[in-house]
């Protein structure tokens, strides 16, 4: 068979060999006829006992999840429950069958059709993005119906080829995911799915090779075809040359190797050969990421994107969360870091990170009512915030972190509304950390370049890059066509950064970058020469970064900053970039 090779969307690190195995959808090949009359009630009985089946199978998954299991798989079973649950699932497919006589298999996937080309109306990525959910759900019943069996292989006698498996689906549920943990699945590939889909979340917190949105490569894949997934790339090679899987057979031992001595720096400070230090620091998005950023060598949590609580809610949970949610979330992330500081950002919602319960802003969404100038407007939900924040403070150190400030009266605003929840909790004999640090993102131009504003009164700053570079440059940094000109060595950047990081040690202001930057190893050393002290990044990043900073001396970078810093020539300072690179190298 001739060799191909597929690109999709990265969504996981890694390098993954094996065997395709295909999950076919049983949405494909169900049978479609007509009941008659006289059974058509006991068709709606069997429809009922398949639905009622997958209940007890969620159940089952539930209640068999290891106690390492990432907390998202609990969430997204829950999901799973409750569009089962939902009387367009459970109930219209019945009407079909009562009215239209057809059987249940096609009354469930009319019914799923139509749900589904209502999801397609929708605008917005990750609402859109849900209609995978109810497919699978859809799928679980099917299987039930046709009575074919789980697809995945039974643990039992693994063989080199069940060991080396590579999942091939249109898409795959958690669940799913859940299942083939135990058989020793070796990576995945899917039609579907984007970066924010909840498989391409859980093969991250998983750690798992993954690509996603690869289109139709299902399809064009056979069953036990050779595969090579290099995650990193987000390529998937089909049918590989034995030269090809050869040399990628080498590199994932090299990974591998890798992998395992940079596990041994764990504990090992990060420090140049000249004793810099700098503070290495995690970011997450769920509360349960925590024990991962500790095991990562995390000394804090540098930012906990908390909008995510916010996010992923349907059905009941439809509201925002509760204060008690909340605490209870911020709570569990504080212990989890057993006494390291926890940065929890407060709700960063709006453009590509939309509220299901808010108004969007469709005229410009990046440039309307998000992050803290929504919690302005909504000061009562930014209250309950505060407050469940202030609460976990009294477990551990906690630290608030403003997203998108640019003006001086939202400091006030913010200030005054944290006063308010300290006064309240107060009055309520509620414990929390009375000198809770407050700090601001500095993702818009203009809060860099009025950052004396801030200084004065915050203790502390976070440079968010991303947000930074897209005000900078006007570009959106979720649309692919202009992803080109994302540049985080443009020279407007470099200055900004020089500037924020100037104003702020004048000024004695601790500061960090917990944007992308700070994950870049391309950028460590110049990041570490122009005087920043404390990265925050995804855990599984974090590892690399420190290695680098080991085989760094900060007196050496100096002259190559300086000159970066002097350049407005994009060859110069990429040129310099890997001079700079070259020199670690030879301190290893
Ligand atoms: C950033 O903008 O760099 C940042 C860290 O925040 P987010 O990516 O969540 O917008
Ligand atoms: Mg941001």
């Amino acid at each position: 068979m001739a060799s191909f090779t597929l690109q999709g969307i990265p969504v996981s690190r890694g390098i993954a060999i094996g065997r395709a195995h295909l999950l076919r959808p049983a949405a494909l090949d169900v049978k479609h006829y007509l009941v008659a009359q006289e059974l058509v009630e006991a068709e709606v009985l069997r429809l009922q006992n398949a639905i009622a089946q997958v209940h007890v199978e969620l159940q089952a998954i539930w209640a068999d999840l290891p106690q390492d299991a990432p907390t998202e798989l609990g969430a997204f079973l829950d999901v799973h429950a409750l569009i089962l649950s939902d009387p367009m699932v459970s109930e219209a497919p019945l009407d079909i069958i009562r009215t239209r006589h057809y059987n249940a298999e096609w009354a469930l996937v009319t019914q799923v059709d139509e749900l589904s080309a209502q999801f397609d109306e929708i605008e917005d990525d990750y609402l859109r993005e849900r209609k995978a959910d109810i497919q699978q759900v859809a799928e679980r019943v099917l299987k039930v119906l046709t009575g074919s069996s789980s697809q995945v292989p039974s643990s039992d006698g693994i063989d080199e080829r069940t060991a080396n498996m590579v999942v091939v689906a249109r898409d795959i549920s958690p669940a799913d995911m859940m299942q083939f943990r135990d058989v020793a699945f070796t990576g995945f590939v899917t039609d579907e799915g984007g970066q924010n889909s909840h498989t391409a979340i859980v093969s991250r917190s998983l750690g798992i090779p993954a690509v996603v949105g690869m289109g139709n490569a299902s399809q064009l894949i056979e069953q036990d075809d050779w595969l090579i997934i290099d995650s990193d790339a987000g390529v998937v090679i089909v049918a590989p040359p034995t030269m090809v899987l050869e040399q990628y057979r080498e590199r994932q031992a090299q990974l591998l190797k890798q992998r395992k001595k940079l596990s041994k720096l764990k504990k090992t400070p990060a420090v140049t050969q000249d004793g810099v230090e700098i503070t290495l620091l995690a970011n997450i998005e769920l509360p349960g990421d925590a024990t991962p950023a500790l095991e990562a060598g995390a000394s804090g949590v540098g930012l906990f994107r908390s909008e995510f609580l916010f996010m992923e809610r349907s059905g009941e949970q439809h509201q925002l969360p509760s204060e008690e949610e909340q605490f209870d979330a911020y709570r569990k992330a504080v212990l989890g870091m057993k006494g390291r500081p926890v940065t929890i950002r407060t709700l960063d919602v709006g453009a590509d990170k939309p509220l299901e319960a808010a108004e969007h802003n469709i005229l410009n969404p990046a440039l309307g009512l998000r992050a803290i100038r929504y919690c302005l407007a909504e000061p009562q939900l930014f209250l309950t915030q505060l407050r469940a924040i202030l609460r976990a403070s009294a477990f551990g150190p906690v630290k608030i972190l403003i997203p998108m400030m640019a003006h001086g009266f939202e400091i006030e605003q913010t200030l005054q509304l944290i006063a308010q929840a300290k006064k309240e909790l107060t009055a309520e004999k509620k414990e929390f950390d009375v000198g809770i640090p407050v700090g601001a993102m500095i993702e818009i131009p203009a809060a860099a370049l009025a950052l004396p504003m801030f200084v004065k009164k915050l203790d502390f700053l976070s440079i968010g890059t991303n947000d930074l570079i897209q005000y900078t440059l006007a570009i959106d940094r979720a649309d692919h066509e202009v992803a080109h000109l994302y540049d985080d060595l443009h020279p407007a950047i470099l200055q900004l950064l020089q500037i924020i990081v100037s104003t702020a040690e004048k000024a004695g202001v601790p500061l960090s970058i917990c944007g992308g930057m700070a994950g870049d190893l391309r950028l460590t050393r110049l990041l570490v020469g122009m005087g920043f002290r404390e990265l925050s990044m995804p855990a599984a990043l974090l590892p690399e970064i420190k290695q680098a900073i080991l085989n760094t001396r900060f007196d050496t970078l100096q002259p190559y900053v300086k000159k970066i810093l002097r350049s407005y020539d994009s060859a110069v300072i990429q040129e310099t970039l890997s001079n700079m690179e070259a020199l670690g190298k030879t301190l290893h």
